[in-house]
């Protein structure tokens, strides 16, 4: 007897059992410890921020983690699956500086000291919120949370430096200055893709572009009139540029002279105010000299050394502007140029974004202040030609908001360009889902890709680890014990301010070295996920094996990631180069990348706009199995955005999954009722059994035409299913599932309904619906398992005497060829045809399906024998008609025609059945088992059909009088 199931099914109630079930008997640690260790699919998790919260996009990116995990389980592959945990950096800096109240970077080190600072970081990565457990437990994640790697533990840490020194000695790490997005309130450099992440880190502004004059030293009011958006740094304007190719022209108007490029000219205004003097050559005004606006460094330029002079650039474009901009050191392709011109580099700010004070006038003012400032005192001294306001596009802090401009810093780099070229090349080797994003937008952030700025000047992370001696040596230890050699110190601790205090003996001119002050960028521990949450290349053991250190082949690059678009330009794009840095490899062999969930009004998901129903109360409400066959079912999983729908989330409950537990409720009914029981491989031998099922005799018995078609039809479900999971797409095979799940229930199981119950006299037939359906719900089962885990394992366990349908193998292949009968499939398309179309037409001609009518012809050209014998059947039962005739005529499209004559003797029949279906109904009422006798009263029955209604109504007594259906006892 298999537990009797109930049709008014709670799934999330159902799934915290299954939850509960799985802890208490470690399917999960089974699930991976049953397998070889010698054959894995490795799969590495992106880490989430720790002080993050669950929310959609965190629910979504670990499903198909979940779902390809359990795939590959189930094809015989151990793959570990470890949790992971982000925790250094900004965010968390953030944070603890509005714990402490401070207002300021200077604050931290000033009033409360780095060291109280970093245990307050310290005591606020360790308190990490239980909402995650509970939500990755109602989604049915399988995950390892205790032994989650936590990016600021020591080993980790350990690991870190490892990949740096690696880098580092390969030759992709250098120090030097160069210019990065830089926010004033962190201090500290941003990298371009952490901006870039999120629309939310720009902001329009209408901002002032300003044509200044610059005199010609040694010509009487002559001027090069030059633009740019930004007067806080006019300043320190150390030199013009022009472009060399342009034509340029010399300009009278209002008794001054200018000098713009000639294709600008409508700068100037009305045709008629000015007069064209003469047209120079850009390349002849480069080496010409100018007068400053503001010198008071005049006296540091060194000899050599160029200043306030024309120089030429082929970045000047004469789209907007005057064909002259200003150079300062604040601008990646300015100090490029001056670089290169070997042009005086002066720098005017403080790390906080504030004049320095040897700035007469405006010291210590904020520079987006100093702006109005010097705009003003310009145009009191002349120098400004015209200020015009246009909407411009700006950068903001991702982490606190603030405006970022560009700075030159001196900062440690990794040598993007280099490795750019090797990086295209493995970027090829990646297997990327959706494809497009290979050539697409990875490719194109590899190609734009600047030299990444690998150092921030703040406090928590993992240091730099490099120990810089004056003399300009420089020591790079790759593991603790390096260290500790080197300084004759015990480390246990690599954050700040401990690791600062460790010294080293310069080896080339034995004065003590310090370590350089910064630490390193967040997303180089992310980038270092594959060797640091394994602790590579340090010998110790990992839980997972029980064995000693991996062996590196055996996990990278790992066989899957997967995250969502925003880290095309972040985590995947770290990975690949550290990848191609350290060994010259890809990074990963596959990655599925997924779109964004946006709110219900197309606006990121925000509180505030109240915009997408709580995630947990969804949970709590349809379940997690709902959840994610709605979103492994929907684009969003091809890396399109969608729009977040609860009646989306709710129909997964209605349609798939309770059509799917309607099938399994009929068959434990029925099997139960009939006393049939799964012979001992029923469910381990799939399909093959059934296909010549042998009654006890041991005669092989002639199939019936639906078991053979739903047999075929799962063995193309098991190809689709695997062709579909193989190729990372879930979509489709959800598509497949579902499609065959309609099938299963909506026309073999309504076809199969008479074959089985009391009423049901063929034995061997209903033994073969009993085996067919048995083997077609296990396989199903199966194959469903990795999406929708929860009620697939309810089912099976109920069918089978397993532990878990996560701990079976993949359905395979049948062996015998016959078993997918393609030409049954086809024909069964044209009887479902022949169906709809009878249907219609007894809808057009107001003919309900319960009064037989005496025929159908249809138009079919291609009929055969076989078909007429083995599907007849099945259209003569649904249509409720006596006779098929298939005429020979050539249709194009099939067509069919009923006989609507009725006699007397379909009349009674129609009848006949339309008793049945009161009486059953009325059973129902009274809630009889099915295989109960009642005693009906009617006042009058056509004589001829009552053992037909007493057959079908499970009736034993027939009386006349008011229609009324009574129990026996
Ligand atoms: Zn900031
Ligand atoms: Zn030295």
């Amino acid at each position: 007897m298999f537990k009797s199931v109930s049709p008014k099914v709670e799934f999330a109630q159902l799934e915290e059992e299954i939850t509960t079930y799985w802890k208490k008997n470690k399917i999960f640690e089974k699930s991976i410890t049953s397998r070889p260790t010698d054959k894995r699919w490795t799969f590495l998790d992106g880490p989430p921020f720790v002080t993050g919260m669950p929310h959609y996009g965190s629910l979504l990116s670990s499903l198909p983690k979940d779902v390809f995990g359990r795939y590959w389980t189930m094809k015989g592959y151990r793959v570990r699956r470890v949790w992971g945990w982000d925790g250094h950096g900004l965010p968390i800096e953030n944070k603890v500086e509005n714990e402490l109240e401070l207002r300021s970077k200077r604050d931290i080190e000033e009033v409360v000291g780095v060291k109280k600072f970093v245990d307050e970081c310290k005591h606020y990565v360790n308190v990490i919120s239980s909402d995650w457990e509970w939500y990755v437990d109602r989604i049915g994640r399988w995950v390892d949370f205790k032994n989650a790697y936590k990016t600021w533990d020591v080993d980790y840490m350990e690991s870190v430096m490892w990949v740096f020194k690696q880098m580092y000695e390969k030759g992709f790490v250098y120090k030097g200055l160069r210019v990065s997005l830089y926010c004033p309130h962190c201090a500290t450099p941003i990298s371009n893709f952490e901006v870039a992440m999120d629309v939310d880190n720009y902001k329009e502004i209408q901002d002032d572009t300003t044509t200044y004059k610059y005199k010609i030293v040694g010509q009487k009011d002559t001027y090069f009139l030059a633009w740019s958006t930004t007067p806080w740094n006019k300043l320190v304007t150390t030199a013009l540029a022009v472009n060399p190719k342009f034509v340029y022209v010399k300009v009278e108007q209002n008794g001054e002279v200018y000098i713009l490029a000639k294709s600008t000219i409508k700068t100037l205004g009305d045709k008629k105010t000015y007069k064209i003097l003469e047209e120079i050559k850009g390349s002849q005004l480069v080496g010409m000299q100018f007068e400053p606006h503001y010198d008071y460094y005049k006296n540091k330029v060194k000899k050599g050394v160029k200043v306030f002079e024309i120089i030429p650039g082929d970045f000047v474009t004469a789209e907007e502007g005057t064909g002259i901009v200003t150079i300062a050191a604040y601008g990646e392709e300015d100090l490029k140029a001056m670089r290169e011109h070997n042009v005086h580099v002066e720098m005017h700010l403080d790390e906080e974004g504030h004049i320095k004070d040897e700035v007469p006038q405006f010291a210590g003012m904020y520079y987006l202040k100093a702006n109005k400032a010097v705009d003003e005192d310009l145009t009191k001294r002349g120098l400004i030609y015209k200020v015009q306001t246009q909407p411009h596009r700006v950068p903001l802090c991702w982490r606190c908001h603030t405006r970022l401009y560009y700075a030159p810093i001196d900062a440690w780099f990794v040598n993007v360009q280099e490795l750019k070229p090797l990086l295209k090349q493995t970027n090829e080797k990646v297997n990327w889902f959706p494809k497009h994003f290979k050539k697409g937008r990875f490719l194109k952030s590899l190609e734009n890709a600047p030299d990444w700025n690998i150092s921030r000047n703040r406090y928590w992370g993992s240091p730099v680890p490099v120990w810089e001696c004056e003399c300009g040596d420089r020591f790079v230890p790759g593991s603790i014990k390096e260290l500790e050699e080197a300084s004759g110190k015990k480390i246990t601790d690599l954050h700040k301010p401990e690791i600062d205090e460790v010294t080293v003996t310069c080896k080339k001119c034995g004065k003590k070295a310090h370590r350089v002050s910064e630490v390193l960028d967040s997303w180089i521990e992310a980038g270092s996920a594959s060797f640091a949450e394994r602790h590579f290349p340090f010998d110790d053991s990992d839980p997972s094996t029980g064995s000693g250190q991996e062996k590196l082949e055996d996990f990278f690059p790992p066989d899957f990631i997967s995250e969502y678009t925003g880290q095309i330009r972040a985590w995947f794009y770290v990975l690949h180069v550290i990848g191609g840095a350290i060994y010259g490899s890809q990074a990963f062999k596959n990655v599925t990348v997924t779109g964004v969930i946006l709110g219900t009004d197309g606006r990121k998901m925000s509180k505030n706009f109240k915009n997408y129903p709580d995630p947990r109360e969804m949970l709590e409400k349809y379940g997690g199995d709902a959840l994610r066959l709605y979103l492994l079912g929907s684009p969003v999983m091809h890396g399109e955005d969608i729009l977040i729908s609860e009646e989306q989330y709710k129909m997964q409950v209605r349609s798939t999954m309770l059509i799917l537990w309607n099938v399994y409720n009929f068959f434990v009914t029925y099997a139960n009722l009939d006393g049939w029981k799964p012979t001992r491989h029923s469910g381990k031998r799939d399909n093959e059994h059934s296909q010549n099922p042998k009654d006890d005799s041991g005669q092989a018995r002639m199939t019936n035409a639906l078991d053979e078609w739903i047999l075929s039809l799962l063995e193309k479900l098991k190809e689709d299913v695997t062709k579909s999971l193989d190729a990372y797409d879930t979509v489709r095979a959800i598509d497949a599932l579902r499609n065959f799940v309609n099938d299963f229930s909506t026309w073999y199981i309504r076809r199969s309904r008479d074959r089985v119950g009391p009423s049901a006299a063929d034995q061997a037939d209903k033994e073969a619906f009993y085996q067919t359906c048995y083997a077609v719900l296990t396989t199903v089962c199966k194959l469903l398992s990795p999406i929708a885990p929860f009620i697939t394992e309810e089912i099976y366990r109920n069918l089978t005497d397993e532990e878990s349908v996560h701990l079976s193998d993949w359905p395979a292949k049948s062996e015998k060829s016959e078993v997918r009968n393609e030409k049954l499939l086809e024909e069964m398309k044209q009887v479902r045809k022949v169906v709809e179309l009878g249907l219609a037409a007894r809808k057009e001609q107001q003919m309900r399906v319960k009064q037989p009518l005496a025929a159908i012809f249809v138009s079919y050209a291609e009929k055969d024998e076989e078909f007429a014998k083995k599907l007849e059947k099945l259209i003569l039962d649904e249509l409720n008609v006596k006779k098929v005739e298939f005429t020979k005529k050539k249709a194009k499209e099939m067509t069919v025609m009923l006989d609507t004559t009725i006699t007397a003797a379909l009349i009674a029949e129609g009848q006949a059945r339309e008793i049945v279906r009161k009486i059953q109904e009325e059973r129902k009422k009274i809630e009889t088992r099915l295989d109960e006798q009642v005693a009906v009263t009617l006042e009058s029955w056509p004589e001829e059909f009552a053992s037909y209604i007493k057959q079908h109504a499970m009736v034993k007594t027939l009386t006349k009088g008011e229609f009324k259906v009574e129990r026996l006892q």
